[in-house]
């Protein structure tokens, strides 16, 4: 009996050797490997709004490439040869607004086939710096969901997911602002800097005096510090708000002349070289803002 059970094990011992052999002696093609796209999206941003707006939204499945880079103001930059390049490698390309960005035109006119979206459209007499209040910021982040889930379906549950996350962050975003900025002893924001901040000032019911226009090139004449000086001493303002892209020596000319303190204040267009590194996002800049109002302001909470 036992030999019996030996004769069949050893029998079936070879059946399954010779099985292997007859496999391994087949000529199976040789292991090719596939050619796997990468299975991140390639998308290019103007600047730093629509990259960390991307950022947001697209998590880990966009791998993202910026045009202005960190440290150079957004309005007046130049593209170079390598921007047209960029973007014509993309999946898709997202600018704020030929407003914002009056470059990305030529950028367009150099391009063909790539998806492209501008995801902060303004009226023509409205202030460009659209994402400077929260729901703003919501919007354009409702336009780049779309544009993701279109270009990339089947990612379209994990960017609706993050939208839904950030549009949780952006409505306790606009209830802090409301509340903290509710009771403060100056309403009037004196920003040396250029005009970013209106519509954040208007939807908070705040004044906002800017020492230059819409874009970085108005004229920082005398004659405008003068103007901005007698305001801040006759409406008793306790603080003077800059920004980082502009020349601080103007606004400690101002802080000087009236003996009021100096506050950043960002328009999350412009980047630090640091602050880029270490992916500060559009909430971190809002909360900052809000903070340095409510000190600047002298807001009781
Ligand atoms: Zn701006």
């Amino acid at each position: 009996m036992r030999k019996k059970v030996t004769a069949v094990l050893l029998l079936f011992i070879l059946a399954v050797f010779g099985l292997w052999w007859w496999h391994a002696g087949k000529k199976v093609p040789a292991a090719v490997s596939p050619v796997v796209p990468s299975e991140k999206l390639h998308v290019t941003a103007s600047g730093y709004v629509a990259y960390t707006l991307l950022k947001q939204i697209g998590g880990d499945r966009l791998e993202i490439s910026m045009l202005v880079p960190p440290g150079t103001e957004p309005h007046s930059f130049e593209p170079t040869p390598g921007s047209i390049i960029a973007v014509s490698e993309s999946d898709l390309f997202v600018y704020v607004s030929p407003r914002v960005e009056p470059w990305v035109k030529d950028i367009l006119r150099g391009i063909t086939g790539v998806n492209t979206l501008e995801a902060g459209p303004c009226l023509k007499d409205q202030d460009p710096h659209v994402w400077m209040t929260p729901y703003g910021a919501l919007d354009m982040a409702k336009r780049i969901e779309k544009a993701l889930s279109k270009t990339d379906p089947a990612g379209k549950t994990y960017y609706s997911e993050r939208y839904k996350q950030f549009e949780q962050e952006i409505k306790a975003l606009h209830d802090a602002f409301g509340r903290d900025l509710a009771d403060c002893q100056s309403r009037a924001v004196v920003h040396v800097g250029h005009l970013a901040f209106g519509n954040l000032a208007h939807t908070y019911g705040l004044e906002f005096r800017a020492l230059t226009g819409t874009s970085h090139q108005g004229e920082h004449s005398v004659q405008k510090l003068a103007d901005l000086v007698r305001f801040i001493r006759k409406n008793k303002v306790q603080a003077v708000f800059t920004e980082e892209m502009v020349a601080s020596d103007l606004a400690d000319t101002v802080a000087q002349e009236t003996n009021v303190r100096v506050l950043p204040l960002y328009t999350v267009e412009e980047v630090s070289k640091t602050d880029f590194d270490s992916g500060v996002t559009y909430g971190d800049y809002m909360r900052r803002n809000l903070h340095n109002l409510k000190e600047g302001l002298k807001c009781r909470v």
